[in-house]
């Protein structure tokens, strides 16, 4: 999804295979990246764009009537069969398909009215009526979409424009009978009963809808650091020639503490699984959803209701405004080459909106960055004589080191030390050009190559018209001057930073199926994106931060006390719960060109034996654990057995999919089968896994789902079963996780959803404790779990009976 798809990049590296020797040579030993740029471009040959071409073609962007017409079709299916969520989805899919003052986006768009309504979400649903009136829903149809509207305002108490929408409605009834005569009753009962219900709220107050006085509390930071905007001043900005640039902190933060909230300076959406237009026509749509079909393009809030671009089907945005704001900074640029980025790959997406936000900086800054730096100092230079290497420099300002004279500042920073968040911080991230493979340079090289050869067919000026005419206005001339290749040299820079600085905005989804009373979450990748600030922190596989995001803003906390001094952590993604020592290095060295030292993988170097995975296996016959590497043997005093390793990893592995297969049924609600198969699973692994085996975790995580979700008479599912199950999975999640870790308040979460659907008032309010004190340490209180756990808390404490003493 980040990298070309697979077969340009196969493509491409036949294509290198095929160089002459002198070439690869040429190109392998490319000492700047402006070299390695003006060596590779003029190999893209017109076949090789062809090529590129054909497989964009693949990718459906742009608008079509037909599959409008489709989508609503499908759509309508949906909501017959009461799927509102699933309509919903269909209708944005044709809306996105539909040109702009259309009847298509007109009917799509009263139709995602409709499917809104029923879910309850009214003040998207007004919208969606009056995007359905301006873009010229039909006259004849006009009365239904008035009642709708009347009902939302009624239901959100707002009696005075929803009678002045009654008395709207009645006159055009008058005015125009163009309805037959049971369609003209059913809507007048239905009016009838608006009316009443607008009398009963006529006299209420007004009441604000509660998203607009959401806000964000307690996501700010306490004081602002006065060096690095966007981080707490608890932190100072170090740097050091082994480690780079670093963060440690200043005085002693409480876990919690909120130590940087920053904006992404850019970001893509990852696209999720968008499959190639298959042949036949059958299936020329797909209906599956996406990331793209349920998050705003450029802010990633979650929308139910996306307004499409005018020009493509392919972005969507959560509101005009920022499809507005898209369109001004980027998307007219991008507009028309929607295929050919989804061919590039997210990582070629980023560093073309990337250069395209640099506009919108001071001018001279940028000018200097792309048309003289780039050239004579600064990425002309190779990796190795960077000044960077040898620089020594203090921002802190601890002790002793006060005095230093600061001779240059620490890249990134303006000349007053002060880190920006801006291009300048952006385009200082590391390329380690000298890391990348020739092939993967070469690839890149071509992408950025193909891609600055159709943004030349689109026209230069697409650069730079369309800005609004503020300050950008004086953008124009350096953008002008500066050549083509100048933009591919800073993409390709951009390209191959990512590998390393591209941080994954992730999300929390939920994935239960409707019917559970518990919700099961996932963690999934949103978006691609670049973040000066959080760049600077280093990597641990076992962090003492935790990180998070709301829409493109990340938050990083202190997940536990970090002493004045100690560096101030994250994890790439290999964590020491998650892998072995040597998985981990292997990743870290693979992607990030470092050999991890950290604390866990000095002590897992030490001792193999200690990492994730190991001594995980058990004895059949006596239960005690297995020891060894290739032949295990019983660590039980009187037993003799012993296997060999692969057995038990092919036994594991027929467990796994086994697992899988239960997880599927229970998705698809197939709960009975789901049981079955999970109760086969759990006495499979208790004969050769040892209690805390991850997949054991699995197994009675998913019988607690089970049981939850299970509709018995009387109660609310089976919660007393399901409750014993997650306690089980809650003991694997503490061992592997620890006590506070994000992935325990999870856990805590759905135990108090159980208690709390079974009415065990004493136990629900102690596991919403514990999981809410979990939780704040990772996300803060602007977080949708807590929330829910303060409502159900509430709720409970109303419920509580009043102690009754002894009667006299
Ligand atoms: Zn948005
Ligand atoms: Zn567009
Ligand atoms: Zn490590
Ligand atoms: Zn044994």
């Amino acid at each position: 999804m980040d990298l070309p798809v697979d077969e340009w990049k196969s493509y491409i590296l036949q294509k290198w295979s095929l160089l002459p020797k002198s070439i690869q040579v040429t190109i392998s030993t490319a000492e700047t990246l402006h070299d390695l740029f003006l060596h590779s471009s003029p190999l893209l040959q017109p076949e090789d764009e062809m090529f590129l071409k054909r497989l964009s073609g693949g990718y459906l962007v742009g608008k079509d009537p037909d599959a409008s017409l489709f989508y609503r079709e499908k759509g309508n299916q949906k909501f017959q069969a009461k799927d509102y969520m699933g309509a919903a989805v269909l209708y944005s899919k044709g809306v996105s398909h539909s040109g702009p003052s259309s009847t298509d986006i007109s009917l799509c768009y009263a139709n995602r009215s409709a499917a809104l309504f029923h879910l309850g979400q009214y003040e998207i649903c007004l919208k969606d009526i009056v995007r359905a009136q301006t873009h010229g829903y039909p006259e004849r149809l006009q009365p239904k979409l008035l009642l709708r509207k009347a009902e939302c305002l009624v239901t959100l108490g707002r009696p005075q424009e929803a009678s002045q929408t009654v008395t709207d409605l009645e006159s055009s009834f008058a005015a125009k009978p163009t309805l037959s005569a049971s369609q003209f009753q059913i809507l007048q009962r239905t009016l009838c009963r608006v009316k009443v219900k607008v009398q009963e709220k006529e006299n209420l107050p007004e009441i604000f809808p509660e998203a607009l006085t959401k806000t964000f509390e307690g996501v700010d930071l306490r004081e602002e650091n006065e060096q690095i905007p966007g981080a707490s001043s608890s932190v100072s900005l170090h740097i050091d020639p082994l480690k780079g640039r670093y963060l440690v902190a200043t005085k002693d933060i409480l876990p919690g503490e909120l130590l940087v909230k920053e904006d992404a300076f850019v970001s893509v959406l990852n696209p999720g699984e968008v499959p190639l237009r298959p042949r036949g026509l059958e299936s020329k749509w797909d209906i599956q959803v996406t990331n793209g079909d349920l998050h705003c393009h450029r802010c990633l809030r979650h929308t139910l209701a996306p307004v499409p671009c005018d020009g493509c089907s392919y972005a969507k945005y959560c509101s005009q405004e920022c499809m507005q704001q898209a369109w001004d900074r980027y998307h007219s640029v991008e507009c028309s080459l929607g295929a050919l980025l989804l061919t590039l790959g997210v990582f070629c997406h980023v560093a073309l909106r990337s250069t395209l936000l640099a506009r919108f900086e001071d001018v001279g800054k940028v000018t200097k960055k792309l048309c003289g730096e780039m050239s004579n100092q600064g990425i002309c230079l190779p990796e190795s004589k960077n000044p960077v290497q040898t620089l020594k420099y203090d921002l802190g300002g601890e002790g002793d080191k006060k005095d230093k004279a600061v001779e240059t500042p620490i890249p990134g920073c303006d000349i007053n030390g002060k880190y920006e968040r801006n291009y300048n911080a952006i385009f200082h991230l590391l390329p380690h050009t000298e890391n990348h493979s020739p092939e993967h340079k070469f690839l890149c090289a071509l992408s950025v190559s193909a891609l600055c050869r159709q943004l030349e067919a689109a026209g230069l000026q697409a650069f730079t018209t369309d800005l609004k005419p503020t300050k950008l206005k004086a953008a124009e001339p350096p953008v002008l001057c500066a050549e083509l290749s100048v933009w591919g040299v800073a993409m390709l820079r951009h390209m191959l930073q990512l590998q390393c600085n591209a941080q994954a905005i992730t999300t929390i989804q939920q994935t239960g199926s409707k019917e559970s009373l518990i919700t099961d979450t996932r963690r999934v990748r949103l978006a691609t994106a670049l973040f000066p600030v959080v760049s600077l922190l280093n990597h641990s596989c076992s962090p003492n931060t935790s990180v998070s995001f709301i829409g493109t803003i990340a938050t990083i906390r202190a997940s536990q006390l970090i002493r004045s001094g100690q560096e101030i952590l994250h994890c790439y993604g290999p964590h020491e719960s998650r892998m072995g020592v040597a998985e981990r290095r292997q990743k870290l060295r693979s992607q990030y060109f470092f050999d991890c030292d950290c604390p866990p993988c000095e002590r897992e170097k030490q001792r193999p034996s200690a990492g994730p995975g190991r001594g995980a296996f058990r004895c059949h016959r006596c239960r005690a654990l297995l020891q060894g590497d290739d032949v295990l043997s019983c660590s039980g005093p009187a037993c003799m057995e012993s296997v060999s390793r692969d057995l038990l990893v092919s036994r594991l592995q027929d467990l796994q999919r086994q697992v899988g297969a239960a997880q599927k049924h229970l998705r698809n609600g197939r709960l009975e089968v789901a049981i079955q198969l999970l109760l086969g699973c759990q006495s499979d692994a208790e004969s050769f896994l040892s209690a805390e085996h991850s997949v054991v975790g699995e197994i009675e995580d998913a019988l607690a789902q089970a049981y939850a979700a299970l509709d018995l008479p009387l109660f609310a599912g089976d919660w007393e079963k399901s409750a014993t199950h997650l306690q089980k999975s809650l003991q694997v999640v503490e061992v592997h996780h620890g006590p506070s870790s994000v992935e325990m308040g999870h856990e805590l979460f759905k135990l108090a959803q159980v208690f709390f659907n079974g009415c065990a008032v004493p136990e629900a309010l102690k596991t919403i404790q514990k999981a809410e004190k979990v939780l704040l340490v990772h996300y803060g209180p602007w977080n949708d779990e807590i929330r829910e756990l303060q409502k159900m808390k509430s709720c409970l404490l109303d419920l509580l009976p009043i102690p009754v003493g002894p009667k006299e």
